[in-house]
């Protein structure tokens, strides 16, 4: 046998192994190498949002933050510190709409989370749509419950808009406990992956506007745990994560609330209540506490393996919105220690969502933007001053001075000017008026001048106002930007700062927002990660939603028409 021969005989098991060794290698390319040797085109955009997170949170509690989370973004990334909302219904529905489309509400669409459709005479939810049906459906026997869709809508929104420019070379996903988070931010991208919880049952839904089954990864999160994969929580007990003395104020305060199932006004606070198992009101409470946002952040995470955002080659968008910042928020109010707990535990997730984004698709593949939909305002009963009211309150006698300036309207019940009020928005009798010839402008600026004297009131805006060219002043203009004609009350109310309106519950309905004032206007703003060109602390007043310029900027796509804000200061 010739010397080569016996050679490569001789060494054949090594020249297999090298062989198939070569093969493992090419077909695991992607998993062997450190993320970032990788240079597949391949981004993922991660927007993350804490609802009802105050812009100040990120400064007032200094000692509650660790180095590795919020800290981090303001040291490596850019941090917006006087970012704005720039319109005046600082709810969680209109905040959605904005991030997921960079537009104001006067433009989306999205005036509130609910509002009064004239032409139905009902009230409608900004996300519900009966022309579909959850996926997947309620069990037989059980309320059906109404499908989702971002229908009433009036924008596209970033997701629909990357898909039109990049088709199959982009995806998008929205996920929330909430389900007009999930859906707003989203926008109207058929194809996107959205997901929120529902309680009733401890499990993750869609609707059937995107698909009409969950897929695989969705069903196999949903299998996890027991029943449902909420219910490892049961046992366990909400306490401080670090040290009581850690914690500004009071533990048990007046005026706070007791969350829901029986979690109560101080720590620990118990999730199961009187429950032997899992059932809603034990959902409610894990949505009422920190454990709800590990919940999102679990499902989030079998998305980024089981879909491998960021590592196929393709743009990719994700949305996360954590609502158990705004349950905790609205059950304690914003000074109380569970709210600066579950800011400390916010810090711990940023923490754990850049470790976890640097582990599995590497800094240079992925951007990450963090905000809030909205602040919040301080518990009434703590501010010296500040009251609670009835907003009704602000509009009885305003029939009698109608019909004392304008004239009754014939025919008609008593006070039949007024068709709706859905505070802060008072809607005319515009059929009425019609009908008997009165001048619906001149009654909207009469009636806003008139409540806008009222007791609790700071002013009123009326729709010839909001329907005209920019307003100067610059509430005016908070309200105008978030004025949509055909949705909006014919008469905005303005309250003055640090007065809530309705009355406490003092369980989970204790401090609220949704006002212009600049404790529901002002929020984190932050962006990290590959393509943010700069570092450290912007203090200039920052439109929040000018992140959609951000956002696009780091998929690589001009923004759609409907982002009017444009990049923030040091991204030109
Ligand atoms: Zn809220």
């Amino acid at each position: 046998m010739r010397a080569y021969l016996r050679l490569a005989l001789l060494f054949s098991p090594a020249l297999a192994l090298l062989g198939v060794g070569g093969w493992y290698v090419l077909a695991h390319l992607r998993d062997l190498l450190p993320p970032d040797a990788l240079r597949t085109g391949g981004r993922l955009v991660v927007v993350v949002v804490f609802d009802q997170m105050r812009g100040d949170y990120l400064t007032r509690w200094p000692g509650l933050f660790e180095q590795d989370g919020f800290e981090k973004l303001k040291r490596e990334g850019v941090w917006y510190s006087d970012a704005r909302l720039p319109y005046a219904c600082t709810s969680t529905g209109p905040g959605h709409a904005g991030i997921g489309s960079g537009a104001t509400p006067g433009a989306h669409g999205i005036v509130e989370n609910s509002w009064y459709d004239r032409r139905t005479g009902r009230t409608a939810y900004c996300v519900a749509d009966d022309r579909t049906s959850r996926i997947p459906r309620p069990a037989v026997g059980t309320a059906e419950a109404g499908g989702l869709s971002p229908d009433r809508l009036l924008v596209p929104g970033i997701a629909a808009h990357l898909k039109a420019l990049e088709g199959d070379n982009a995806r998008a996903f929205s996920f929330s406990l909430k389900d007009r988070a999930a859906v707003l931010m989203a926008g109207k991208c058929k194809s996107a992956g959205v997901y929120c919880f529902d309680s009733a049952v401890g499990k993750f839904h869609t609707s059937s506007y995107y698909r009409t089954e969950l897929p695989r990864w969705v069903e196999a999160f949903n299998k996890s745990g027991d029943a449902s994969p909420a219910d490892g929580w049961f046992h366990r007990k909400w306490d401080r994560l670090l040290p009581a003395d850690r914690y500004a104020g009071a533990d048990d305060v007046e005026a706070e609330g007791r969350g829901t199932n029986g979690m109560g006004n101080t720590f620990p606070h118990p999730l199961k209540g009187k429950l032997t198992s899992p059932a809603q009101r034990y959902y409610d409470a894990v949505e009422t506490s920190p454990f709800g946002n590990d919940l999102l952040w679990d499902f989030a995470k079998a998305c980024l393996t089981a879909e491998n955002l960021g590592r196929r080659g393709s743009k990719d968008l994700l949305y996360l919105s954590f609502s158990s910042n705004d349950k905790v928020g609205h059950s304690w109010g914003p000074d109380s220690h569970e709210v600066q707990d579950m800011t400390a535990r916010s810090d711990r997730l940023m923490a754990d969502i850049v470790r976890h984004l640097d582990g599995t698709v590497g800094r240079d593949n992925y951007t990450l933007v963090v905000t809030a939909d909205h602040g919040v305002c301080p518990l009434p009963e703590r501010t010296p001053g500040a009251e609670r009211f009835e907003p009704l309150k602000a509009i009885e006698q305003l029939g009698e001075a109608l019909d004392h300036t304008f004239g009754p309207l014939d025919g008609m019940p008593a006070a039949p000017w007024v068709r709706k009020v859905e505070y802060p928005d008072l809607y005319l009798n515009d059929v009425a008026m019609g009908e008997a010839g009165k001048p619906r402008d001149d009654v909207a600026r009469f009636a806003a001048e008139w409540i806008g004297y009222r007791p609790h009131m700071l002013t009123a805006f009326a729709r010839p106002q909001l329907a005209g060219p920019p307003l100067a002043d610059p509430l005016a203009r908070l309200v105008q930007l978030g004025w949509h004609p055909d949705r909006s009350g014919d008469v905005v109310l303005i309250h003055k700062p640090y007065l809530l309106p309705g009355k406490n519950d003092f369980r989970t309905n204790t401090a609220g927002h949704g006002s212009p004032h600049d404790y529901d206007t002002h929020v984190p703003l932050m962006a990290f990660g590959a393509g943010v060109p700069l570092r450290g602390e912007r203090p200039e007043p920052t439109n929040s939603l000018s992140l959609a310029a951000v956002v696009c900027q780091a998929l690589g796509i001009d923004p759609p028409p409907e982002a009017t804000a444009p990049l923030p200061a040091g991204w030109e």
